[in-house]
C-alpha cells in the first residue's frame, strides 16, 4: 500500500476559496469552519478509500497565526522569542483535532498529533528553527493500525524540550519532512489555485498550468516571488526524490507535478516567467577601481542585515567603476542612509537612487541546453520599447530589472516570445 502526505493550509481550513459567503457575520463564526474540516475531511478520506495510506499535515486556520502575532505585538513590542513559538504554535494545534474530529464523525479513524507528538526534533533557534530528526514510530503505529493520522505543521520540540516553529509558511516543510522520514510516494499540497501557472494569471491572460516542473525550476519561481511552495520544503523534496503534487481544493483535477529533472523538460525553454516588484536599485557611480570596494560595500549593507539581491559592477574605465545592486524596498531608505554614510570613505562621484524598478525573470531547465535564449528575450523586450537596467543570469534563469511600471508588458512580452515552444512541448507530450 502506498503512503501519501497531504497538506492542507490555512486556506483550506479559513475563510477563503469553498463556501466561502458574502455574510461578514456567518465568515467570523463556526459554520464556515465546520464546512471546510468536513470538506478536507472528504479528500482525506476518498484518499484512503482509494487503498492508499494517509498521513494529513495542516496548518492554522485562514489568518489564525497573523492574529496570534497581532495579540503578541499589541502586549509588547519585542515578546520574547520562546513565548512567541508557544503562541503560533497553537493554531495548528486547533486544527488538527477539529480534522480529526471531522474524520472520525464522517466514520473514518483518525488521530491528531503535535509535532513534539510525532517525535519532530529540531535545533533551539526560536521562531525559524530546523528540521533535525523525525522519529515517526508513533505515526507509523497509527498508519498501520488503519488510522488518518493528522500533524500539526510548522513546530517541533527541542532536544531540551522546548517548542519551536519552523519560521513563517513552515508546514510545506514539515509535510516534505514526514514524506522523507515516512519514504511516501507522494506528498500533495492542496491550494486555492489549480496549480503552478507559467506566470500569474492576474498579470498575463496566455498564463496556463503547467504539467510538470523540475524541482530547480520550482526552487526559481518560488524565490522569484512566484511562491506557491516554502522554498525550503521544495529543496527537501529535491535532496530526498519525493514527487510533489500542487493541486486544487476546490476541485478533483490534477494539479502540477515538481519532480526530478527528466529529458524531455528540456524542451521546453523557459518554463515560467517570474516577477518581483519588491525591488529597489542603488549605484555608486564612479567608484575607485581598487581592491577592497565591493567588500567595503557589502560588508556594510550586509552588517545591517540588509539582503541584496542583484549586484552589476561596470568594467573599469578611466579607474573607475559603477556598482548598482538592489534591495527589498522596505530596506530601501536603511540601505541608502548606509551607501551615503559610506561614499565619504568611498569617494564615489555620486549616488544614484531608484525605488521605481523590478524584476522579471525567464526561468527553465531547457536554457542549459539551448543557445540564444537570452537574446530572445532581449529582442523582445526591445521590439515592446522596454529598456533592461541590469541584467543578471544562472544556469537556467534569465533576470532583467526593468522600470516598475513596465512590469506587466514586460511579462506578457517574455511568455509571449516562449510561448510557441511551450506548446510544442506539450503537444508532443500529448501525442507520444
Ligand atoms: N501557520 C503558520 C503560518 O501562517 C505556518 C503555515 O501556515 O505554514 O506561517
Ligand atoms: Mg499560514
Amino acid at each position: 500500500m502506498s503512503l501519501i502526505i497531504q497538506k492542507f493550509g490555512g486556506d483550506a481550513l479559513g475563510d477563503k476559496g469553498k463556501g466561502r459567503q458574502s455574510d461578514e457575520a456567518d465568515l467570523s463564526g463556526a459554520s464556515l469552519h465546520v464546512e471546510k474540516f468536513r470538506h478536507v475531511a472528504e479528500i482525506a478520506r476518498a484518499t484512503q478509500e482509494k487503498g492508499h495510506q494517509v498521513v494529513v499535515v495542516v496548518s492554522a486556520m485562514g489568518d489564525t497565526t497573523n492574529r496570534l502575532l497581532r495579540m503578541a505585538n499589541a502586549l509588547s513590542p519585542t515578546p520574547p522569542a520562546r513565548e512567541l513559538d508557544m503562541l503560533m504554535s497553537t493554531g495548528e494545534q486547533q486544527s488538527i483535532a477539529l480534522l480529526a474530529i471531522a474524520i472520525e464523525a464522517l466514520g473514518g479513524r483518525s488521530m491528531s498529533f503535535t509535532g513534539p507528538q510525532v517525535g519532530i526534533r529540531t535545533d533551539s533557534v526560536f521562531g525559524k528553527s530546523r528540521i533535525q530528526e523525525i522519529a515517526c514510530d508513533a505515526l507509523k503505529k497509527a498508519i498501520d493500525d488503519g488510522f488518518i493520522p493528522i500533524v500539526a505543521g510548522f513546530q517541533g520540540l527541542t532536544e531540551e524540550g522546548e517548542i519551536t516553529t519552523l519560521g513563517r509558511g513552515g508546514s510545506d516543510i514539515t509535510a516534505v519532512a514526514l514524506a522523507a522520514a515516512l519514504d511516501a510516494k507522494m506528498c500533495e499540497f492542496y491550494k486555492d489555485v489549480d496549480g503552478i501557472f507559467t506566470t500569474d494569471p492576474r498579470v498575463c491572460r496566455g498564463a496556463r498550468k503547467i504539467d510538470r516542473i523540475s524541482y530547480d525550476e520550482m526552487l526559481e519561481l518560488a524565490s522569484l516571488g512566484a511562491g506557491v511552495l516554502h522554498s525550503r520544503s521544495v529543496e527537501f523534496a529535491k535532496n530526498y526524490n519525493i514527487p510533489l503534487h500542487v493541486r486544487s481544493f476546490l476541485h478533483d483535477g490534477e494539479g502540477t507535478y515538481v519532480i526530478p529533472e527528466e529529458p524531455a523538460m528540456e524542451d521546453i525553454v523557459v518554463s515560467g516567467v517570474a516577477f518581483n516588484r519588491d525591488e529597489a536599485k542603488i549605484t555608486f557611480q564612479g567608484v575607485p577601481d581598487r581592491p577592497g570596494i565591493a567588500a567595503e560595500i557589502f560588508h556594510e549593507i550586509g552588517s545591517a542585515g540588509i539582503i541584496v539581491d542583484m549586484i552589476v559592477q561596470s568594467s573599469a574605465y578611466d579607474g573607475s567603476n559603477d556598482v548598482s545592486f538592489t534591495v527589498g524596498k522596505s530596506d530601501f531608505q536603511r540601505a541608502v542612509d548606509l551607501a551615503q554614510k559610506m561614499n565619504e570613505d568611498l569617494g564615489a562621484r555620486k549616488i544614484v537612487t531608484d525605488e521605481s524598478i523590478c524584476k522579471v525573470s525567464a526561468v527553465g531547465v531547457g536554457m542549459r541546453s539551448h543557445s540564444n535564449v537570452a537574446s530572445k528575450m532581449f529582442k523582445a523586450l526591445a521590439e515592446a520599447g522596454i529598456n533592461i537596467q541590469m541584467i543578471s543570469t544562472s544556469e537556467i534563469k534569465i533576470s532583467v530589472v526593468i522600470a516598475e511600471n513596465e512590469l506587466d508588458r514586460a511579462v506578457q512580452t517574455i511568455h509571449e516570445a516562449f510561448a510557441e515552444d511551450r506548446e510544442f512541448a506539450t503537444m508532443e507530450e500529448k501525442t507520444s
